[in-house]
């Protein structure tokens, strides 16, 4: 499944706000602080520019894709199972957004960002309920257990990951044993632990027309 291999800081600058895609360079060096306008050459006389409706259901969908890194297709996949699912399809669409594999292994606080756990996925250092499994996109479900497998075990980056994992808030749904780097699904995500970078209602009205 294809993804946005661009430049992430230019995602943030379209999207006017700090979506913090890289992990802990956000909190350090941010671009958006030091050009707070949209990328390109027009960019800076386009920051006060004022959006419709549909701009602003656009952007906030933008937005939701920009966090998770999927491309329209697969987003779109997404809303439409969310919607044929029973309850609110903007929660349901939060919920199965959270159930993504490369999303789990961010939370459990083995990646920083969300396209290095994609990246860690893809090279096969993590496996599901024991299997090694390369496929970010993969939706866990209660019960399925997240490791590392012993080709992952073997890198660098694993042990500075050891070094480290705890130190971000888990979320409840999710239990991790940090002395065998497992983490587990406990629930189901709950959308409202989730931090809101866009509004889920814009997103329905704009697949809505
Ligand atoms: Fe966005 Fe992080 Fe880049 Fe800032 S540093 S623009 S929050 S990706």
């Amino acid at each position: 499944m294809g993804r946005y291999t661009g430049p992430v800081c230019r995602l943030c600058r379209r999207a006017g706000q700090k979506l913090y895609l890289k992990g802990n360079k956000c909190y350090t060096n941010c671009v958006l602080e030091k050009r707070p306008y949209p990328p390109g050459q027009h960019g800076p006389d386009r920051r006060h520019g004022r959006l419709s409706d549909r701009g602003i259901q656009l952007r906030e969908k933008q937005k939701a894709r920009y966090v998770y890194g999927t491309l329209e297709r697969q987003f779109r996949r997404f809303f439409e199972e969310a919607r044929r699912q029973k309850g609110v399809t903007g929660d349901n669409l939060v919920k199965l957004l959270e159930r993504r594999l490369d999303n789990v292994v961010y939370r459990l606080g083995f990646a920083e960002s969300r396209n290095q756990a994609r990246q860690i996925v893809r090279h096969g250092h993590i496996a599901v309920n024991g299997r090694k499994t390369d496929i970010p996109s993969m939706l866990l479900r209660p019960g399925d257990t997240v490791s590392w497998t012993p080709r992952g075990q073997r890198t660098a980056l694993f042990e500075m990951v050891k070094a480290q994992v705890g130190a971000r808030p888990l979320p409840s749904w999710l239990a991790l044993d940090a002395d065998s780097m497992t983490g587990r699904m406990v629930a189901e995500p709950n959308p409202e632990e989730v931090p809101v970078f866009f509004n889920t209602a814009s997103i329905v009205e704009y697949y809505s027309r």
